[in-house]
């Protein structure tokens, strides 16, 4: 249970399942986004992963950890030229057997292979997990909580392909709600809507908070994210979480939830991230 006065005030009872806590590495929604792909892997007898992801990403980290741990060579294709000093992520990702190829910005959006990667051991996992596999493991998020006692389920979106896995299992009669991370996403409604089976009308995507852009921040985030530490005791990350929980705040001020409403908010982890800004600017 999350109480602040504003929660309070509104009569909401919100709660947070804290998929940050489940493993060091691969944190949160990755290792559900991930479970089936590595099932299918092994299955289909391949011996290495390969995916996509900035410096930072949480997915990159979560798929070298997985790897590791499951017997899988791991290949990151990373957006961008190397940096002189590679980031704490790539650092933790390449200690853990990943191999690191480094591709222009250009490369990277048409998503190409270097062919002597790209052989009949290879599997490959699309950028932040994003697929019907994805939406598969994320299915099983709300097997960890009680679904049935709450009416609304609220969650940072980036690719869509947790919130697909959400509004998949949520009860009827829950709403999802989800909090877009991405400025002006026009293709997240689409995106949304092809990994559910049918059309469903349980759900909203939210567009307004997200403070610039993808991993872009404000003095206003981060003060808030401190602030809702010093309240709930519940560190967010500044790409995704912090958003998703400034959004939930924001919207309990403005009566988006009917009082009495039982308000379940995902973290879905990516607490490393934090690491990229300068060091006090978080107080946890
Ligand atoms: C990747 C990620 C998301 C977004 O998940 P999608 O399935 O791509 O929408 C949300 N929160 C955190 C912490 C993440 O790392």
């Amino acid at each position: 249970m999350l109480s602040t006065p504003l929660f309070e005030k509104r009569q909401l009872d919100v709660s947070i399942l804290r998929l940050d806590k489940i493993h060091p590495l691969i944190s949160g929604n990755k290792w559900f986004k991930l479970r089936f792909h590595i099932d299918e892997a092994k299955k289909q007898g391949k011996k290495k992963i390969l995916t996509f992801g900035g410096a930072w990403s949480n997915h990159i980290l979560a798929t070298a950890a997985a790897c590791k741990l499951y017997n899988l060579f791991a290949i990151g294709i990373i957006r961008g030229e190397k940096a002189a000093a590679l980031s704490p992520t790539l650092i933790q990702a390449k200690e853990l057997g990943m191999q690191l190829v480094f591709t222009s910005r250009e490369e990277y959006k048409k998503k190409m292979i270097p062919n002597e990667l790209n052989d009949e051991d290879c599997y490959i996992v699309n950028e932040g997990g994003f697929g019907a596999r994805g939406t598969e493991g994320a299915s099983s998020i709300l097997a960890h909580c009680k679904k049935n006692e709450y009416n609304h389920i609220c969650c940072a979106v980036g690719t869509g392909t947790m919130m697909a896995g959400l509004i998949i299992s949520a009860v009827p009669g829950t709403k999802v709600t989800g909090i877009s991370v991405l400025k002006n996403n026009t293709e997240l409604q689409d995106q949304v809507t092809t990994l559910l089976p049918a059309k469903m009308e349980n759900y909203e995507i939210i567009h307004e908070y997200h403070f610039g852009g993808y991993a872009k921040h404000k003095p206003e985030l981060l003060a808030f994210m401190n602030s809702f530490y010093r309240q709930t005791s519940v560190p967010t990350d500044f790409v995704y979480t912090g958003k998703l929980c400034f959004a939930v705040n924001d919207l309990a001020e403005k009566n988006f939830f009917p009082p009495e409403s039982r308000i379940l908010v995902i973290h879905s982890g990516g607490l490393q991230g934090n690491q990229s800004l300068n060091k006090g600017t978080l107080i946890f």
